[in-house]
């Protein structure tokens, strides 16, 4: 019997995504053995996936450039099923908040103004670097995708999950839960009178941390990850995006503090003062998915002025 086969693309990554099926230890042995991976460049020399197709494609990774942007339509064409595989393809990830700032403040930043570049002539690359989008997008953009499986990088055992699922020829579902919802830490339902940040005062490491004050994005992230974060002591950052049917993790958060916050005013901390506790608002509520939100437009101020850069070809 022909086993399914499997092909792995990268585009915008720290190869994380990659690492964690490596990260799947003897699980691999049984995984090798059910399908026929075809091509993942962290292990193969193969530079593109197989012209014959594959049964599934994972991308990992966001769209920054224009060569980014046509192996996905590579791997969306020769794929039955395509899955953004992990946060950056999902939502933009970490990359995403680089949608911040416009392609030639991004250019000028890397090429010119580090410190540790030495660059005379002020010379942006020429065409042999791909060129690149405006912005970072998330898979979703540009093509059709058939799973999401989030986190940063997705943890092994869900990997294994979607693998079997697909294998098996079941659906794969995440539950429509939240970190919370899976969080071993104490609830006390405790009203909050101040934020604090991590780092600057005692942690009861037993407690919730967003009843302590510190901005954990448990009631805004979905579940799967069974909270390792807050179970490994740390606060959840958010890197499984938001739930089902929720637009924006953002806005749910917000939400969340609101409901959580003391509401006797004259006890309640000062918007200002939260806004000094909390000094990279984007950073901390879409550090995964900026790019994905609907706050990117309205939060697009470029904040360094730049100048016409000359291109070399
Ligand atoms: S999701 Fe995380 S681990 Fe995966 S490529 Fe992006 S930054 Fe790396
Ligand atoms: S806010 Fe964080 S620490 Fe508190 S229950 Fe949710 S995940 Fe756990
Ligand atoms: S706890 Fe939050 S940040 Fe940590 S892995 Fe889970 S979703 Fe990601």
């Amino acid at each position: 019997m022909t086993k399914p086969s499997l092909a792995v693309e990268t585009l915008s990554i720290c190869s994380g995504c990659e690492i964690a099926i490596l990260d799947l230890h003897l699980a691999l042995a049984d995984v090798l053995d059910a399908i026929d991976l075809k091509y993942i460049q962290v292990l193969m020399d193969h530079r593109e996936p197989p012209k014959e197709g594959v049964t599934v494609g994972f991308v990992s990774g966001g769209v920054r450039n224009e060569e980014h942007l046509e192996r996905l339509k590579m791997l969306r064409e020769r794929s039955q099923i395509l899955v953004a595989f992990g946060a950056c393809s999902a939502f933009g990830g970490v990359p995403g908040l680089a949608n911040l700032h416009t392609k030639d403040e991004i250019m000028e930043e890397v090429y010119i103004n580090t410190k540790s570049t030495v660059n005379p002539k002020k010379i942006i690359p020429p065409k042999i670097v791909p060129p690149m989008l405006e912005e970072l997008h998330p898979v979703d953009d540009f093509v059709k995708v058939d799973y999401v499986l989030p986190g940063c990088p997705p943890p092994p055992k869900l990997i294994a999950e979607l693998v079997t699922c697909l294998l098996e020829g079941r659906e794969f579902h995440l539950e429509p839960k939240t970190v919370c919802d899976q969080c071993p830490l104490i609830k006390e339902e405790k009203a909050v009178t101040e934020f604090k940040r991590w780092g600057t005062d005692i942690v009861f490491t037993e407690r919730c941390f967003l009843e302590q004050g510190y901005q954990c994005l448990g009631p805004s992230t979905q579940a799967g990850c069974e909270a390792r974060c807050p179970t490994a002591l740390s606060p959840c950052r958010g890197c499984f995006g938001p739930t089902e049917n929720v637009e924006d993790q953002a806005a749910k958060m917000i939400g969340a503090l609101g409901s959580i916050v003391v509401q006797d005013p004259s006890k309640a901390p000062a918007p200002e003062k939260i806004v000094k506790e909390v000094p990279d608002l984007v950073g901390t509520y879409l550090r995964f998915t900026f790019a994905h939100s609907t706050f990117k437009k309205a939060v697009h101020t470029p904040t360094v002025k730049t100048k016409p850069m000359k291109a070399t070809t």
